[in-house]
């Protein structure tokens, strides 16, 4: 229950890393905006995921200044997935919108977010930003990668889909239930159902401070996304394998008549080196591809926790060390 009777709590959950430049843009017009809302309580649970500058200060000093600040400081950098994993668990609210530090997704949105999740019967409402602005190189890659995963999975993602959304209590609690250790929150999104509202909004600059993201680190993030759920390139290895077999034992009755009718055949350098080359490089990819697969079953059946927490301001069991 909120401060008067029949308000509803919405929570915002802001992953933050090393954002003290951005944080009081964020926080005082996104505060303005919501206090404007009526007929909903407010509440910004901001996670700190192991910043290395002044974050967590900042963090300290608007929870004692408001009474609507959580805030949850890991103890050290666990990545944005962990982070909004932690702020999902954390949070109690009957809606609860996760949204980034840099005023690249507009709090001017929530209103209509929340519409839609209050009003409209949707359990959830996620904003798409348009690509206009991004590098040509990285919305071809981005655009590549989408379609291939919509193919490949049973997972349905739009292109531009983030993690910019409104989500329902039911939502919540089913995106928390799911604790794998390697998330990949786009696609738990999609898999866990729910009725989604997409609206879209024009790509905005950060306000502060740089991106997080690398091409590397988003080449990485794509393959986490493809095998975290889809099991299709395994598939193809052993496809692959199939093709190859059939193709060298036709070759190899081929030779054998060939030896048997015509003599013995010295010359034959360049199809055996070719051969054992292609086989070879197969026999490497597919490696590669189960190797993708045993690390995340590796990494899955240690079970870890998926973040740890340094401080906070939310009360925690004692002995819980999740
Ligand atoms: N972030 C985080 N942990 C990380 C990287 C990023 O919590 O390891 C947060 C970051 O502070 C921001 C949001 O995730 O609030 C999006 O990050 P960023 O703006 O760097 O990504 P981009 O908008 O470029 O995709
Ligand atoms: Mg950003």
């Amino acid at each position: 229950m909120g401060k008067y009777d029949g308000e509803r709590i919405v929570d915002i959950i802001i992953p933050c890393f090393n954002e003290s430049e951005v944080l009081d843009i964020y926080f005082i017009e996104t505060k303005k905006i919501v206090s404007e809302i009526y007929g909903y309580e407010f509440n910004f649970i901001f996670v700190d995921d192991g910043s290395k500058d002044s974050t967590v200060d900042i963090l300290k000093k608007y929870a004692k200044e408001n009474e609507c600040v959580k805030y949850i400081s890991f103890s050290r950098n666990f990545g944005k997935e962990s982070a909004m994993y932690a702020g999902l668990k954390n949070s109690v609210g009957d809606y609860v919108l996760i949204m980034d530090a840099d005023m690249q997704n507009p709090p001017t949105l929530i209103e209509k977010m929340l519409k839609a999740v209050s009003e409209e019967g949707y359990d959830c409402c996620s904003a798409n930003r348009t690509r206009n602005g991004d590098p040509a190189l990285r919305t071809y890659f981005s655009r590549k990668f989408y379609s291939l995963i919509n193919k490949i999975s049973e997972v349905d993602m739009p292109d531009g889909a983030g993690d910019f959304r409104m989500m329902s209590r039911k939502m919540v609690n089913a995106i928390v239930a799911m604790g794998e250790v390697q998330r990949f929150s786009k696609g738990i999104f999609s898999w866990v159902g729910f009725k989604t509202k997409w609206i879209y909004f024009e790509n905005v600059e950060r306000a502060a401070g740089q991106t997080k993201w690398s091409f590397w680190k988003l080449f990485k993030y794509a393959l986490d996304g493809i095998t975290a759920f889809s099991t299709f390139p395994l598939r193809i290895a052993s496809f692959v394998g199939c093709i190859v077999s059939a193709s060298s034992f036709i070759y190899l009755i081929y030779i054998i008549m060939k030896t048997i009718i015509s003599g013995k055949d010295i010359p034959g350098y360049a199809s055996t080196i070719t051969l054992i080359l292609f086989i070879g490089g197969i026999i490497i990819l597919s490696c590669g591809i189960l190797g993708e697969y045993i690390s995340k079953i590796y990494m899955e059946v240690k079970n870890r926790p998926i973040y740890i927490v340094r401080e906070t301001n939310i009360d925690q069991p004692k002995n819980d060390y999740r």
